[in-house]
Parts: C-alpha cells; structure tokens; sequence
C-alpha cells in the first residue's frame, strides 16, 4: 500500500517522497484513514513507529481540504497538538512544517523555558497549527494571548508521558477552553486506568489502533 492509496493530496505525497518514505508504517496504514475519516482516534504507539505522521499528515490534509484562511493575522488555530516535552514539541512542529511544505498552512511551538514574548507575537501572526506543551499554552491562557476558540482538531500526543509529568490538571483546562464540537486524537504507549478514564471523557466512539 502506498500513501497515495490511503487518500492522501498529491501535494503531501510529494512532500512525503522528498524524505525518502516509499511505504506506510503499521500505525500510518490504519491511522492516515482513521483520521481522515473525521472521527475521534485511540492510538497504542511506542516512539519510532512512525506515529507523528500518523495523526500530522491526515490533519494537514484535511485542513488544506477545507480550504486555507484569508487574512494571515486573523487566523485562527484550527489544530492544537499538546507533547509533554519541548523536544517533542519542537521535534512534532518540525515534521508539520517538513509534510507541509507544499501547502500553504501555517504552524508554531510554544513551549517553556524560554521567552514569552517571541510566543506572543508568532500567536499574532496568525497560526493554523499550534504544538505546544501544556504549562505554558496555559500561561498564554491565562494572559489572554491565545485564542483556542476555533480548534477543530485537537492530538495529545504521548498521553501517558503527559499524566506522568502531571500535566493532568492543565489538561482539563485547555480541553474546557476547546469548543466542544471536535476531532480527537490520543496517542499513548502505555494504558493505565488514568489514561484510561481520560480517553472515556474525551473520545466519542473512537476508532481503536494499536500497534
Ligand atoms: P516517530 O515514531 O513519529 O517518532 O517516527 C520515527 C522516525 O521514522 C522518524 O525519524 C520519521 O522520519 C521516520 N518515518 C516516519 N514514517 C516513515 C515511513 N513511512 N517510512 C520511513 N521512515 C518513516
């Protein structure tokens, strides 16, 4: 199977086949059509199976299917990654920007540790895919510098990571600020009753993967 056959655009393929991926991974075969399918997804994945472009591709697809936005300082983020590390995040951001570079969405980190304020004026800008760590898109919450009004897709990615750090709190803030009618998508290498009794509360009839 090749990810022109799982439904891709011509322009990610292309963007795919600039990085030398000839065939999809476990986790891309079943998830690419989960999500491109527009409902909620509970994905089982270790790192290094190929996972973040699992859920980036569809959700790159899909958001460049519906159309990009008009003017670039009133976008809204229309997609909301949450990684518990910056280096996740950092590295999450990076495969975004390298599968979309044909298209013409937008994206940016956030994370913390470092200034605020670069954050603040990326987020003016006008993002259509935000990947950020949830201390500090909380901290953007709370001054107002953040606009999550308008998310129709939201990942957590390594959830369990996430709950361990114990971000859990943080968690439930942001997804009370989401609007309610979304995609969701959770990845987790582990399922303990915590992620358990999150993916309960989050995910509507969730397609189910793992690998
Ligand atoms: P991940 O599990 O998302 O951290 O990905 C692990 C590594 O696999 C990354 O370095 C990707 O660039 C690479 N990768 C992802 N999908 C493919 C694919 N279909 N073919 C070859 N390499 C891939």
């Amino acid at each position: 199977m090749s990810f022109n056959e799982l439904g891709l655009s011509e322009a990610i393929v292309r963007a795919i086949t600039d990085q030398g991926y000839t065939t999809p991974t476990p986790i891309q075969k079943q998830a690419i059509p989960a999500v491109l399918a527009g409902g909620d997804l509970l994905a089982g994945a270790q790192t290094g199976t190929g996972k973040t472009a699992g859920f980036t591709l569809p959700i790159l697809h899909r958001l460049s299917a519906a159309g990009v936005q008009p003017a670039s300082a009133s976008r809204f983020i229309r997609t909301l990654i949450l990684t518990p590390t910056r280096e996740l995040a950092a590295q999450v951001e990076e495969s975004v920007r390298t599968y979309g570079k044909y298209l013409k969405l937008t994206s940016a980190v956030i994370f913390g540790g470092v200034g605020i304020h670069p954050q603040i004026k990326i987020l003016k800008q006008g993002v259509d895919i935000l990947v950020a760590t949830p201390g500090r898109l909380l901290d953007h919450m709370q001054q107002g510098t953040i606009n999550l009004s308008r998310v129709e897709i939201l990942v957590l990615d390594e959830a369990d990571r996430m709950l361990d750090m114990g971000f859990i709190r943080d968690i439930r803030k942001v997804l009370a600020a989401l609007p309610p009618k979304r995609q969701n998508l959770l990845f987790s290498a582990t399922f303990s009753d915590e992620i358990k009794a999150l993916a309960d509360g989050l995910l509507n009839s969730p397609a189910m993967i793992e690998v």
